[in-house]
């Protein structure tokens, strides 16, 4: 059977979690997100079966799918890019990662409005500056929070980055502490409540998490390579 050995993983995991949170010292709640992007429907609904409450996907297409293919009682969340032209379907997530721009914020505010309810985002910020990940550059936080802070529909709960995918922990360290301070950028341009930092993969959760992680999104490491 497939995913025979998740909830060793997710054991493992949380035990990991725990501990990194204990070293860094910033006494934040941790949630995992179990990222299910390319497996199916059934990847959810193990994880739901491990205690798993919160599941991510980077496509909204093969989002809606699964979330149709399964009742599992899980909080949907969109960690990958998002296009304007899909805008619509986004109150279709609990937490939307990848707000990284004014243009996407207004068309999630109509999409919101629309759906007569409050739409979480969370401002994907590319910490390193890297030329092929998508997010705003750090100099830029303040002017996109401050432009959703003036639409209703929308709250903003915080900042979502990718470190730079390499084995040196200083890189990594230093990306995630760059994330924190623009969660305080966040937060000063009228958001005061914006305490989620969605960082964190199978290679450097622990690291995000000594930085201050509260949303970890794990794939390989629960559910093994995809292929
Ligand atoms: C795929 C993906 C993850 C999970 O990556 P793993 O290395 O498999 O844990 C996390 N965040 C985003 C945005 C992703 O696209």
């Amino acid at each position: 059977m497939a995913f025979q050995d998740l909830a060793l993983r997710v054991h493992d995991v949380r035990d990991r979690i725990v501990a990194a949170r204990q070293r860094g010292g910033h006494e934040q709640t941790v949630r995992l997100i179990a990222v299910t992007k390319t497996h199916g429907a059934d990847a959810v609904e193990a994880a739901a079966a491990c205690g798993i409450a919160d599941v991510g996907e980077n496509k909204v297409q093969e989002a809606l799918d699964k979330m149709l293919a399964t009742q599992a009682d899980v909080r949907w969340h969109l960690i990958g890019h998002l296009q304007r032209n899909k805008a619509k379907s986004a109150p279709q997530f609990a937490l939307v990662h990848s707000l990284d721009s004014a243009r996407l914020a207004d068309a999630l505010q109509a999409a919101a409005a629309l759906a007569e309810r409050k739409l979480d985002v969370l401002i994907q910020v590319n910490v390193a500056g890297e030329s092929q990940k998508s997010g705003i550059a750090p100099a830029e936080v303040d002017a996109l929070a401050s432009h959703v802070a003036g639409l209703s529909a929308l709250r903003v709960c915080g900042v979502m980055c990718l470190a730079p995918f390499t084995d040196d922990e200083r890189t990594q360290r230093t990306a995630f502490a760059g994330a924190r301070l623009s969660r305080e950028q966040v937060r000063a341009a009228g958001h005061a409540d914006a305490l989620e930092l969605s960082m964190g993969m199978s290679n450097d959760y622990e690291v995000a998490v000594e930085e201050g992680a509260t949303l970890v999104r794990l794939g390989t490491v629960l559910f093994g390579a995809r292929n």
